[in-house]
């Protein structure tokens, strides 16, 4: 096996469980590998750090699976990080019955970087995101089948990761059946109708789970804006809060026809969905003097690099001032970013400036973040990218 030596002075990170070795942290990699391949790492000194996947073409180089040295990666390995991953969500989350949808492992945070698995009902999907990860994927198959018997695995692939490791776009079964165009499941007594293999992500943002209770708790008597809203998750959690009127908006069609038929499926017809640009959307209301009690605002990952934090910037602050300006005095905004180079406390900043461009005052009432079937690894705070301010504007 190869060990990568990290520069001295560099280890600190490693040894309190960072699971990112980046090239400007190695020294030199002494023995042959192939991608892939499990590699020691050690400090300057020559101790034993941890092991984990190399990948040289990768900006992660190494990324780390064990801090113990007699614990080999086989098969058993993966047994046991599934095992209390799915610990984590039936027992502690209560989120095991046969029409749940949630993130059974969640990569890092779950011990097994590169490796995504949901559940949605009986079927997995499953996304592959480091190369040392796809060269263990019937293995990684194999565990999965015997410990959850699903109906089959399909295999999503993220594009802008699989291109960064140099890994193939997959979109297919990988066991078992193929799953039907449209999965039902049931998150937290909504019905949604899941379509794993075309929609975005794996079929729905399932990190939004614990944000859309807040939006149900804060709906009550309020007329809602849902911006972004996909397939109508804020939304319909705001009329089952008791929201006074809805209306959603998303550019999608598709999204807009999912969301018609989630609205549909649970009863609530309530909801005006918009197919419509959202800031355009936003300030057409403005004009015409139609105001709002609540808005959400949910956009796609604004910033992919730490490159793009700054014209992400612009457009956080252009979104949040249509939504304040759209608010009447003492209106409700939760608004939201997924990206993670973006951190919390610029993004209040943001927020913050927003505020002063649309002449108003915003009070911070409570910080969201993901669904706990989503955990943060507090060696990782790159595992921390949902970030979400619920503010009063004034
Ligand atoms: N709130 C949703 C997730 C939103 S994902 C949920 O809880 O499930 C982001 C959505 O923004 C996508 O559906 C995408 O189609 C939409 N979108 C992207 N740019 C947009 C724009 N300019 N105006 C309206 N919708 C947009």
């Amino acid at each position: 096996m190869a060990t990568v030596v990290i520069k001295p002075r560099r280890a600190k990170p490693f040894y309190f469980r960072h699971p990112w070795v980046f090239s400007g942290a190695i020294q030199r990699i002494e023995g042959d590998f192939a991608e892939g391949d499990l590699v020691d790492v050690a400090d300057a000194d020559g101790k034993f750090i941890g092991r984990g996947f190399i990948n040289s073409r990768s900006q992660i180089v190494v990324r780390l699976l064990t801090w113990d040295r007699d614990e080999p990666v086989d098969r058993g390995f993966f047994e046991r990080r599934v095992a209390a991953a799915r610990a984590l969500r039936e027992d502690v989350l209560g989120l095991a019955g046969p029409d749940d949808a949630c993130r059974l492992i969640f990569s890092e945070s779950d011990g097994l970087p590169g490796l995504i698995v949901d559940r949605y009902g009986a079927w997995l999907v499953i996304q592959v995101a480091s190369v040392g990860m796809s060269l263990r994927l019937e293995m990684v198959l194999d565990v999965l089948e015997q410990a959850l018997h699903p109906a089959g695995i399909y295999r999503r692939t993220i594009e802008g990761a699989a291109e960064r490791e140099g890994l193939p776009v997959v979109n297919a079964v990988a066991r078992g059946q193929e799953p039907p165009d449209a999965i039902r499941v049931k998150i937290d007594g909504l019905d949604f109708l899941a379509n794993v293999k075309h929609g975005q992500k794996t079929g729905l943002y399932l990190d939004q789970r614990a944000n859309r209770r807040v939006v149900a708790r804060l709906a009550s008597g309020r007329s809602v804006f849902d911006g972004f809203t996909y397939t109508g998750g804020f939304a319909m959690a705001a009329v089952r809060g008791g929201a006074k009127s809805v209306v959603a908006v998303d550019s999608s069609p598709q999204a807009i026809e999912a969301g018609r038929r989630n609205a549909e499926l649970n009863g609530l017809a309530s909801i005006e969905f918009v197919q419509a640009d959202v800031i355009e959307t936003l300030r057409g209301h403005a004009r015409s003097g139609r105001r709002f009690d609540l808005v959400i605002l949910d956009p796609p990952k604004l910033a992919r690099s730490s490159a793009h934090v700054r014209r992400a910037s612009a457009r956080y602050r252009e979104l949040n001032a249509a939504a304040l300006r759209g608010l009447g005095e003492g209106g409700l905004l939760v608004t939201f970013s997924c990206s993670q180079h973006v951190h919390e406390d610029a993004f209040e900043s943001f927020v913050n400036e927003a505020a002063c461009e649309a002449g108003r005052v915003v009070q911070t009432l409570e910080r969201l973040g993901q669904a706990p079937d989503h955990p943060v690894i507090a060696s990782c705070p790159e595992t921390r990218y949902l970030k979400g301010l619920v503010c009063r504007s004034l």
